[in-house]
Parts: structure tokens; C-alpha cells; sequence
């Protein structure tokens, strides 16, 4: 039926048809249980189906559906942009824009730049991925599929180099470049093509997710941030994956030291209800009565699942919880890297990591195969899993993921790993 009714466009990692889901167990048609080791795409933070979220729904469904929030006023969403004002970095005024996804929140903060500062340009890093809507496409630079044949995007985007060190685009290492890629952001573009006075918006994921699962280090995005702010440039965080805790602390800015001018958020919010959100300092969100809106935008529903989505974190101590168990993963991960030659990198923040499959670790080719492979035996011994960027195997689960459960899902995806190298 999929076949012959659906759009081929979707990616799909295999032919896993969800029938139900509790905590980090999904179920599938068959009645085949699975550990969820990618929270579906990096949704659900909280668990499946938290018992708190469900609730928080069905009574806002007795209540109200929709009425638009485009020209009239929810509590609940009111509600939840106070609390928004207060999670996310800097202790500013702020200012929240609903939409529907990810790609939505994008497309908010780049009119919102625009509008703004009256500057016609953006900039976003190469390994990107912001949406696939035209705007946000235009920002997105992870892979040539996600493009091909919809040009032409939208023009004005400059993509710089990101600060990937396992595969530095300068062939350079930390920290005896003296990231250079910052300073060639200055000598390479800005001075010799790119007017920065004419750049609205300079778009980063924290660590990007698409692209493979890619953290840079520590004190980069202060670099990035000292020059955005030589010639005002605003910065604004895609926290659409790495954002509600995923990492360990609300927004994955936090760990970089960094608080973005605009903040858009996505995928967890609502557990799995469709909800974007776009924050900024207040004085950017300057714009007019009637300039933006959309019709299902802070839809009550999503926004009621949202404020349990805030307390459950808050309540289980989903943060602290993220890290310590993020920690665990990553130990395992390395010391089985020792005996794994096909493991190339081990690299994250709580529980958002990336384990890179290389077919050499001189060369650095990617496994690409071999990532896929690891994701399909893993998924027929009942742990849900997907890939990133070329070969990187991602590993996000609930952040409330029993200690068991992970033990479990990551004995099963070891298993897979030794498997495939072997026959490497
Ligand atoms: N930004 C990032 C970092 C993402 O990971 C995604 C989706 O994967 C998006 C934007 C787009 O979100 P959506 O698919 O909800 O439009």
C-alpha cells in the first residue's frame, strides 16, 4: 500500500510499521517490541506516550481543539511562552513565535532578521540542516538529495565552514589551529566577497544532527559569536534536535557559553505534537501586526503537551539524567572503540551521541555500508536505531531510558557492531 499510496520522497531506514509506544518500547504491527534508541527522530525526550503528556491532551481535547491563534489568544500558549522566556539562555527580554515544525521556526527567525535589521543576507554552516520548506532548504548544506533539482533557493546564503575536527575541512587539529576556520570566515568571505554589513542572521546548530552527529569544540561558538558581534550579525540558534534537554542541559547553547539572539526550537516540545517555537530578544521581534502568523501555530492541544513536556524534565530531573546516562554511553562507546577498528569517532553531549563508522582510520573513508548494516541487525535484534550524516550510528533514547533498557539496546548494538567489523 505504502508503495502504491505514498510519496516515495520520504527516507525511511526500514520497514518498521509503529503500532504503539510506552516509555522507550515501541511496538510494531506484529507485536515485536523494540528498545527506541532514536526517541522517533529525536521527539520524544520525555518517553511514549508519558502518562502526564496523555492526560495534559485529553483534557485539553475536551476543552478546545483550535480556535487560531493567529487572531485570537490561548491561555496555554501564553502559559508556555512565560516558561519559554525562562528556559532558554539569556536573562533578557524575550519575545515567542508559534509555528508548526522545525522548518517553520527557521523560516520565523529568518524573516524576523530580516525584518529586523533590514539586511538581505543570511549565513548557515556547511553540514546543516535546517528544513526542507524553500527558506530553510536554502540554509540547509548536510546532503545534495535534500537540493537536487529544487533550485533556484532562496538567494543571499553563504555557507561557511563548520568546526568538525575529525574531518577538519583544513585538514588542521585542535587546538594548534588556532581555529582557523573562524578567522577564515573573516580573511575568505567577509573580506573578499561577502559584505558582512549586509548579513542579517549567521544560522549554527549547537551540534549538528543531520550531519552526522557533529560537536565542535567548547569554546568555538564564542569565537564565532565575538566576530557575528564585530559587525552585527545576528546569531541564531537551530536547537530543533539539540534543544528540551536532549543534551543534558535545556539548550545545547548553554554548553558553548553562547546565548543566541533567536532560539528555535522543535521535534520534542510537544512530545510528538506537531509544534515549532521561535524565540527572540524582545526588540528584535519588532515586526508588524499581520506581517506573520500561521493558521494551526500554538495550537492548544500542542501547546497544553508542551507545558507537561516542561514539568516532566523538570520533575524527573531529565537534565542531570541525560547527562549521567549520556556519560555511560559514551564510556562504553570508547572502550569499545579500542578493539573496534571500524569505530572512527565517539562524540556527544548527554544523550545526543554519534558513533562514526570508518572502513579506515588513517583514511577516514566512510563505512557507509557497514552504519547501515549495524542499523538493520540492531533493529532485527529489537532496538530501534538510525544513522546520521554518512556513517555515523546515533544514539538518542528517552532521556528517561531505564538504566536496563540502555544496557540492553547498547548490548544489542555492540553485538551488531563486533559483527560488522569482523567481516570488514
Ligand atoms: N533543524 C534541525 C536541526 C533538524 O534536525 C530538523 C529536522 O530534522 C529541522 C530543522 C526541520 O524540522 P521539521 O522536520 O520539523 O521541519
Amino acid at each position: 500500500m505504502d508503495k502504491e499510496l505514498i510519496s516515495p520522497s520520504y527516507g525511511r531506514f526500514y520497514p518498521l510499521v509503529v503500532k504503539s509506544g510506552k516509555g522507550s518500547i515501541i511496538t510494531d504491527m506484529d507485536g515485536n517490541e523494540y528498545i527506541d534508541f532514536n526517541s522517533g527522530l529525536v521527539c520524544m525526550n520525555v518517553g511514549h506516550c508519558h502518562p502526564k503528556v496523555v492526560s495534559a491532551v485529553q483534557r485539553q481535547a475536551e476543552k478546545l481543539l483550535h480556535y487560531s491563534f493567529t487572531d485570537f489568544y490561548y491561555e496555554e500558549a501564553e502559559d508556555l511562552a512565560q516558561t519559554f522566556t525562562e528556559i532558554t539562555p539569556g536573562h533578557f527580554r524575550k519575545k515567542i513565535y508559534y509555528g508548526n515544525s522545525g522548518a517553520e521556526a527557521i523560516e520565523a527567525a529568518m524573516k524576523v532578521a530580516r525584518w529586523h535589521s533590514k539586511r538581505p543576507r543570511y549565513m548557515a554552516f556547511i553540514g546543516g540542516f535546517h528544513g526542507r520548506t524553500f527558506g530553510s532548504l536554502s540554509l540547509t548544506g548536510s546532503k545534495p538529495v535534500q537540493r537536487r533539482r529544487f533550485a533556484p533557493l532562496l538567494p543571499e546564503v553563504t555557507h561557511v565552514p563548520f568546526a568538525n575536527c575529525y574531518r577538519c575541512p583544513f585538514k588542521m587539529t585542535y587546538p594548534e589551529c588556532g581555529m582557523y576556520c573562524v578567522d577564515f570566515i573573516e580573511d575568505m568571505y567577509f573580506k573578499k566577497f561577502l559584505p558582512p554589513e549586509e548579513v542579517a542572521a549567521l544560522f549554527y546548530e549547537p551540534i549538528q544532527g543531520e550531519g552526522g552527529y557533529v560537536v565542535p569544540p567548547e569554546d568555538y561558538f564564542l569565537r564565532v559569536k565575538k566576530l557575528m558581534d564585530k559587525y552585527g550579525i545576528l546569531m541564531v540558534a537551530d536547537e530543533v534536535q539539540s534543544g528540551m534537554g536532549r543534551t543534558g542541559k535545556w539548550f545545547a547553547s548553554e554548553h558553548f557559553k553562547i546565548q543566541p539572539d533567536i532560539l528555535c526550537t522543535s521535534k520534542a516540545v510537544a512530545s510528538g505534537l506537531p509544534l515549532g517555537v521561535t524565540v527572540a530578544r524582545s526588540e528584535l521581534m519588532d515586526w508588524e501586526k499581520g506581517s506573520h502568523a500561521s493558521t494551526f501555530g500554538g495550537n492548544p492541544v500542542c501547546c497544553a503537551a508542551a507545558n507537561a513536556v516542561i514539568e516532566i524534565i523538570k520533575e524527573e530531573d531529565l537534565l542531570a539524567g541525560a547527562e549521567k546516562k549520556g556519560k555511560y554511553v559514551m564510556k562504553r562507546m570508547e572502550e569499545l572503540q579500542e578493539n573496534c577498528e571500524m569505530i572512527g569517532d565517539v562524540r556527544g553531549k548527554g544523550l545526543m551521541i554519534g558513533v562514526e563508522l570508518v572502513k579506515n582510520r588513517k583514511t577516514k573513508e566512510a563505512a557507509k555500508h557497514e552504519a547501515e548494516e549495524v542499523m538493520i541487525r540492531s533493529w532485527r535484534k529489537g532496538v530501534a536505531v538510525i544513522t546520521s550524516g554518512n556513517s555515523t550510528i546515533r544514539i538518542a533514547p528517552p532521556l528517561n531510558t531505564p538504566k536496563e533498557l540502555l544496557e540492553k539496546g547498547l548490548d544489542i548494538i555492540e553485538e551488531s557492531l563486533k559483527a560488522v567489523n569482523k567481516e570488514l
